[in-house]
């Protein structure tokens, strides 16, 4: 008789409070929880890189231009000087002026070009392998500059090779150079391997 009252016994507050509240999670876990898949995203975003071919090459091309010292009057200095510690167009991937156009892709023509010269110059020019490019850096290279009149003086290189970017100034400040160099960047970063 003592065992069947205590089977019979009341639940407490506290065993009814316990039980409203398992029925109640109950009744909203009936379905199950999304993915937490946000942390996911942005680890993706942070991690993978979708770009193209064409953006890929034209950037390393772009940062690892050789360029061909061709300093045939005043500005040639200027030139020089682009590439000491002051300016150092070494940030910009060009390490190392080259001597021999089969090392080179960037022509840098700075100064007087006579007509004596011009073979000499168109000559290297074809020597370079493709792609290439050239800079026409001062009045002189551009137009033949003061000098434009003489019987002797190549009214602007353009006459006998290509010209990508010309830097006007007589002389032009290693600056100028530089912002002609990145000019160069920005023509080939437009490249596509579609066209070379
Ligand atoms: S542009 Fe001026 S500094 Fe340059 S080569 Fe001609 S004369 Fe000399």
């Amino acid at each position: 008789m003592e065992i069947e009252r205590y089977q019979i016994s009341v639940p407490s507050d506290v065993d009814i409070a316990e039980g409203l509240k398992i029925n109640s999670l109950i009744e909203a876990s009936q379905q199950p929880i999304a993915d937490p898949d946000k942390w996911l995203d942005e680890e993706l975003k942070r991690n993978v890189l979708v770009t193209t071919v064409d953006y890929v090459l034209d950037w390393a091309r772009s940062r690892s231009i050789f360029p061909l010292m061709f300093g045939l009057a005043c500005c040639a200095f200027e030139m020089i000087g682009s590439a000491t510690s002051r300016f150092d167009i070494a940030r910009f991937g060009m390490d190392i002026f080259r001597w021999s156009p089969r090392q080179a892709d960037l022509m840098i023509v700075a100064g007087t070009l006579t007509w004596k010269m011009a073979p000499a110059v168109k000559m290297v020019y074809e020597q370079m392998a493709e792609p290439k490019w050239v800079i026409a850096m001062g009045a002189c290279a551009i137009s033949g500059g003061t000098f434009r009149e003489s019987y002797s003086v190549v009214p602007g290189i353009n006459r006998i090779i290509p010209v990508d970017v010309y830097v006007p100034g007589c002389p032009p400040r290693p600056e100028g150079l530089i912002h002609g160099i990145r000019k160069i960047h920005e023509k080939i970063m437009r490249e596509s391997i579609k066209r070379t």
